[in-house]
């Protein structure tokens, strides 16, 4: 009888908020699982660090519904565990402060699934950090206290231990306290504390949305209401909330807000080199690459490669997908070698090199209709090509080899589709971004297909940034004009020309 192999659960603390701020361990257990558990407080960014595959579930808070049932969560991981999954449970902050992540581990026992916890850089201490406030200091604060602010529901009666805590000579710092400020400012002031305690607010703490308010707790509440701040926050009481430690080091796109196009691994990429540079960069749409190598299609093409002299690859993609199916028919690159190859660019040409292959041609504008007229020149009508690309790829190939009378296949290896982060807020997120990118052509027809007025017209102040010549071209279709091309088909060509436009703006 086969026996299942069980799974193992990590508890991994996802840090604060700033997805720089996961531990390595916790990074090395995301690189390595089948499924992830996460929830709100836990950044999209650390998804992308997890295999593509990965099965990737949400249980938490979305805007309008209720959270899932602490029982529903402790199920989830069990069942997986029990499917012989490795599986990341992603926990904001540390795993144990008032993350429940102890229930999750009694039920995890319960079931004999084995687990172990990675811990987290905890709010608690890196928030009030990141706005400059240092939870103890020699001569001012010998000790802080955590605390959340929750169990003070209903706000009528404080618990039992709040006086004795209140009346702590250390830093004071509660946790999910936002919506009892109130009792929380009046209990400390009936402990004794005086009406000028230094005190801070803090919301989405080391994130590019964080914003907070520092004064007294005389002053606080009001200061809070004026400037609107939002959950999730902390609240700060102590001498140290005077302090201002904020790093001073400048990046050359401080201030500057960056929506990025495109794949899963090449957006993570970008945004990184970006916000090294101080940006606040994030995804707003995703591009998801599916494959067809495996479809009818692409197997007859692949069984059939005897009889072609020439394949054209007019992606990076299309290359790297054509020989992982390749391998998957049961073929491998001996099948290759009676045949020519043309790549639309560089970067394609590197791919192909990547994967040992140099190419035999490259046309010296990188765009589809100059591969197609230099493919007239090169093959006639004896020759047979295969072009195994994207769906919806351009047609003036097709039309330019018809008319030289050349044979060819163009076959569908795989299509993209866009999965929208925040559809929602896009148009407010686009308008208070000073850059948008694109990486691919058919990124761009991705992106604008069915894109709303209104989403058109936030488009109007931002600067369009493109990979290359053909994104840019693409992006002609759509009646827009690239405002940036990089120099160098590349990321740091990309983040380069940003960082160039963005220091001649500001002078
Ligand atoms: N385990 C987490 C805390 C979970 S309780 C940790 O160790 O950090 C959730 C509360 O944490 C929120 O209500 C808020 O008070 C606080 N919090 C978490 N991340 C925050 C952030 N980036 N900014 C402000 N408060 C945060």
């Amino acid at each position: 009888m086969e026996t299942q192999k069980t799974g193992k659960v990590f508890l991994v603390g996802a840090g604060p908020g700033d997805p720089e701020l996961i531990t390595a361990k916790g990074m090395i257990r995301l690189n390595d699982c089948d499924a992830v558990v996460y929830d709100s407080l836990s950044s999209d960014r650390l998804l992308a660090l997890a295999p593509e595959n990965a099965e990737k579930i949400y249980v938490g808070k979305r805007a309008g519904h209720h959270s899932m049932k602490q029982e529903e969560i402790n199920e989830i991981l069990v069942r997986l565990g029990k499917e012989g999954k490795t599986v990341v449970r992603l926990k904001g902050g540390d795993p144990f402060v008032f993350g429940r992540g102890g229930e999750e581990i009694q039920a995890l026992q319960a079931a004999a699934i084995p687990y172990e916890t990675v811990p987290g850089v905890t709010s608690a201490v890196a928030v009030p950090e990141h706005v400059g406030i240092p939870v103890t200091h020699r001569a001012m604060s010998r000790s802080f206290h955590v605390m959340t602010g929750h169990t003070l529901a209903n706000g009528e009666t404080l618990p039992p231990d709040f006086p004795a805590f209140a009346r702590l000579s250390g830093t004071l710092v509660f946790l999910m306290g936002l919506g009892n400020l109130h009792p929380i400012v009046e209990g400390l002031l009936a402990a004794g504390k005086p009406a000028d305690l230094p005190a801070a607010v803090i919301e989405n703490g080391t994130l590019p949305e964080e914003r907070f308010v520092k004064g007294t707790l005389g002053t606080i509440e009001k200061l809070v209401k004026e400037a609107g701040i939002g959950t999730p926050a902390i609240i700060v009481a102590g001498e140290t909330a005077s302090l201002d430690m904020r790093g001073t080091i400048c990046r050359p796109l401080d201030g500057i807000r960056v929506s990025v196009t495109g794949t899963e691994s090449f957006s993570e990429r970008l945004i990184r080199s970006l916000t090294a540079l101080g940006a606040r960069a994030e995804n707003i749409c995703r591009m998801g690459v599916r494959s067809f190598a495996g479809g009818a299609e692409m197997r007859r093409a692949y069984r059939n490669l005897s009889s072609y002299t020439w394949t054209v690859f007019t992606s990076a993609n299309a290359v790297r997908l054509f020989f992982e199916g390749l391998l998957e028919a049961g073929l491998d690159y001996r099948s290759m070698g009676h045949l020519k190859l043309a790549a639309v660019g560089k970067g394609t040409a590197q791919e192909l090199r990547r994967f040992g292959f140099l190419a035999d041609y490259v046309p010296d504008r990188y765009q589809v209709e100059d591969l197609a007229r230099g493919l007239g020149e090169l093959a006639d009508g004896r020759d047979r090509i295969l072009i195994p690309r994207s769906a919806g790829g351009s047609r003036a190939m097709n039309e330019i080899l018809e008319n030289e009378g050349i044979p060819y296949d163009d076959v569908v290896l795989y299509d993209v589709k866009t999965e929208w982060r925040e559809r929602k807020s896009l148009a407010e997120i686009l308008r208070s971004s000073q850059y948008l990118t694109f990486a691919s052509g058919s990124g761009v027809d991705a992106f604008f297909d069915g894109l709303t007025d209104i989403e058109q017209q936030a488009l109007d102040q931002v600067r369009i940034v493109c990979i290359g010549d053909v994104t840019a071209k693409a992006l002609k279709k759509h009646g827009r004009q690239a405002d940036l091309v990089a120099a160098n088909f590349s990321i740091p060509g990309m983040t380069a020309a940003i960082a160039q436009d963005a220091a001649e703006r500001k002078n």
